[in-house]
């Protein structure tokens, strides 16, 4: 099997929507196909990739350096043993010259590389992404059945807290059980607002996530006193996700639940959070994004990383990722899946007719991710093909 070809493109997939750090308006998103000689059903094979969402597109770092060195590399050197495409294989070659550390956006360019791999790898095999992904770095068992959680209840510019009110009831309506909402970090009379507006949506508070967005700081004191008041399921990126000591004094003076890890990149980042962060295995949660992190083989080490340092598999629930992160979920038995629960957004729901019932999913059995079975997904990626 030869690589014919790989074609991406920069989507706008902006609308009127902030969380405490950024606004969503101009935000894009890198969608990209791998074109290959080798046919199937007629067609040629084509491995697929969507972004994962929140960091911008990565057309530059793919045009430029990225694509040019997977095109170049001889064919052979791509695949292993068998004749299959062989991602391990491909990370090598894509990483060469790199230096390491500062991993600035290059890790999600080389993040979608992977997913398209992988969904390459998969389509070959004729088997669904999550059975294609090899052992649990734990041991668990893999299985087509996983929890997921809606992602929504970010800042508009309608300050009715009936607004949010609606939006989470739509999140229960449509079979979530679990809801995570934009706070701010800052203000504690908001927060207060929010959370009630959440909870008189029908959610129990531990049913209720709320989400910082890294804003908090140790003058805001009565935030962390809002936060008190109800048993939450998780508080999420509480301090700037760099800062370990900031983090370490939030976990010193909440509680509940922490989650964090969204905004590292790489496997000696995310180790030094569990060195240093303050965070305890028993019950916070590790949000790292397996496509804006290299992908699969880096993510892996990030899990092996937590094992050994005493943490479980069920710690980890990847930020976003979408279609793809749910494989690697219901492959190594990962805690959960976070989800936007608006199918209608190119990284909004699943695949076209999969529900979502009491809180969880059952996978699909298509070949690959299954990206061709979400019809609006799909429209922006045959282009590419
Ligand atoms: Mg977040």
């Amino acid at each position: 099997m030869k690589i014919t070809g790989i074609q991406e493109a920069s989507l706008p997939i902006g609308s009127a929507m902030r969380n405490a750090s950024i606004a969503f308006d101009q935000m894009t998103a890198s969608a990209l196909a791998i074109r290959t000689d080798q046919m199937r059903d007629g067609q040629p094979l084509v491995g697929l990739a969507f972004d994962s969402i929140g960091r911008y597109a990565k057309g530059g770092l793919l045009r430029e350096r990225f694509i040019p060195r997977l095109l170049a590399a001889p064919a052979r050197d791509l695949l292993d043993e068998a004749g299959l495409i062989d991602p391990g294989r491909c990370m090598a070659i894509l990483m060469r010259g790199e230096k390491q550390g500062g991993h600035g956006e290059r890790s999600g360019a080389v993040g979608l590389l992977d997913a398209a791999l992988w969904d390459l790898r998969a389509k070959q095999m004729g088997l669904p992404l999550w059975q294609c992904l090899g052992p649990s770095p734990s041991g668990a068992s893999p299985a087509a059945q996983l929890a997921t959680y809606a992602s929504c209840g970010h800042f508009t510019d309608n300050p009715d807290p009936q607004a949010l009110r609606d939006e989470v009831a739509q999140c229960l309506a449509l079979g979530y059980t679990r809801v995570k909402i934009k706070l701010s970090g800052r203000h504690a009379g908001l927060d207060a607002q929010r959370i009630r507006s959440a909870l008189d949506a029908g959610l129990g508070p531990g049913q209720l996530a709320v989400d910082l967005n890294g804003q908090w700081d140790s003058s805001c004191t009565d935030v962390l006193a809002v936060l008190a008041e109800h048993p939450l399921a998780w508080v999420e990126e509480p301090t700037a996700p760099l800062d370990y000591a900031a983090l370490a004094a939030f976990c010193q003076s909440h509680a509940g639940p922490v989650a964090t890890g969204e905004n590292l990149f790489s496997a000696d980042d995310a180790t030094n959070l569990l060195r240093y962060g303050g965070l305890r295995p028993a019950h916070d949660r590790l949000q790292m994004d397996i496509s804006l992190s290299y992908g699969v083989g880096e993510y892996r080490r990030m899990v092996e990383n937590a094992l050994a340092m005493g943490w479980t598999q069920q710690a980890f629930w990847p930020h976003a990722g979408h279609l793809f992160a749910a494989h690697v979920v219901a492959a190594w038995g990962l805690g959960s899946h976070e989800s936007a629960p608006d199918a209608s957004r190119l990284y909004g729901g699943f695949w076209d007719g999969v529900p979502v019932v009491q809180g969880r999913i059952t996978l699909p059995s298509y070949p690959g991710v299954g990206f061709e079975h979400k019809a609006n997904l799909m429209a922006v990626l045959q282009p590419l093909c």
